[in-house]
């Protein structure tokens, strides 16, 4: 068996046209998307420019501005705070990770919720758990857009009740959000991580597995439930040497492709997978504001 290949490069596209439209046809305030990134961190910066030129590409207005590494807890509280009263910012996002003395938690609290396009804040992460509206985290919400395309795709059915899911990772990024939304959908959740004894096994049993976990290849195809989708949201750079470049370099997700692709149902490629929703599901949180319903 050979998996169908969920194409979120294609799926994303989609997104951001229709987001484009909206912005378009509503007219009235442009949104705005303000993006801030503290430091230099090279893969920060590539997330950050792709940010900010998907937001221009679809209407939106978007500024990106860059603080020094040194800059102080106070000093980037202060900005948010300036953020937070413009009214020409519908979204803020402050890129992740920051510097070591600034504290995380201390500068996603700081945000307005309301303007709070990644969900992270314990308002927003709040209402997710309670089911009622308010920003769902870009990652987890890109990822749900794909396994019901999976789900219709392999079942023709609109609905996955009953299905049993395993996200593997705990992160407040991704892996607990994915949990939250996918028990909103009547899945049976596991939640594997680091400690978790036999993950195999769990996998084995899995309808739907979501792997966010950071390590290259990790889950292996016979792991993997004859006929499961598998949502790949690992993005590891590995060494893949050629003869006329030694350095070179490549893409991998958290699951075996290889492997896994034959057993699968359906599975998310890396790059081109779960990446481009990311940034489409955040071009629509900064559109519709904190008023989507749970997916
Ligand atoms: P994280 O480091 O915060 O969390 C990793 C999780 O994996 C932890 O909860 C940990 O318990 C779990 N884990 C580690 N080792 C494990 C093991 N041996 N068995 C089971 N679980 C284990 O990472 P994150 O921020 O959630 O990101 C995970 C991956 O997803 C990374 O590769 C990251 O780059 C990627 N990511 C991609 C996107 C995207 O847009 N595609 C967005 C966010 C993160």
């Amino acid at each position: 068996m050979t998996a169908h290949i969920i194409d979120g490069a294609a799926i994303a596209k989609l997104l951001r046209q229709e987001i484009g439209e909206k912005v378009r046809s509503r007219g009235v305030t442009t949104p705005g998307l303000a993006v801030v990134l503290v430091g230099e961190n090279p893969a920060s910066e590539v997330y950050v420019r792709n940010k900010g030129r998907a937001a221009e590409e679809v209407g939106m207005k978007s500024w990106t501005q860059r603080l020094p590494a040194e800059t102080t807890q106070k000093q980037l509280l202060d900005h948010i705070g300036k953020l937070n009263a413009d009214p020409n910012v519908h979204g803020i996002l402050v890129q992740l990770p920051l510097p070591k003395q600034i504290d995380e938690q201390a500068v996603i609290a700081a945000i307005d919720p309301a303007k709070d396009v990644d969900g992270f804040h314990p308002v927003n992460v709040g209402a997710l758990a309670s089911g009622l509206p308010g920003f769902v985290p870009c990652t987890p919400q890109g990822c749900m857009i794909l396994i019901r395309e999976a789900v219709k795709v392999l079942t023709k059915r609109e609905d996955m009740d009953g299905y049993n899911a395993l996200v593997i990772g705990r992160s407040n990024i991704v892996g607990k959000p994915m949990f939250q939304l996918l028990l909103a959908a009547n899945c049976t959740v596991t939640v594997a991580h680091s400690k978790t004894k036999d993950l195999p096994g769990k996998c084995r049993e899995a309808d739907i597995v979501v792997a966010a976990i950071g390590k290259p290849q990790f889950v292996k195809g016979d792991w993997i439930k004859a006929g499961a989708i598998v949502i790949d949201v690992g993005i590891n750079r590995i060494p893949a040497p050629t003869s006329t470049d030694p350095n070179k370099t490549r893409l991998v997700g958290d699951v075996d492709f290889a492997s896994a692709s034959q057993v699968a149902g359906a599975i998310t490629p890396v790059p081109g997978g779960v990446g481009p929703m990311t940034i489409a599901c955040l071009l629509g949180n900064t559109l519709e504001g904190p008023t989507k319903p749970i997916m």
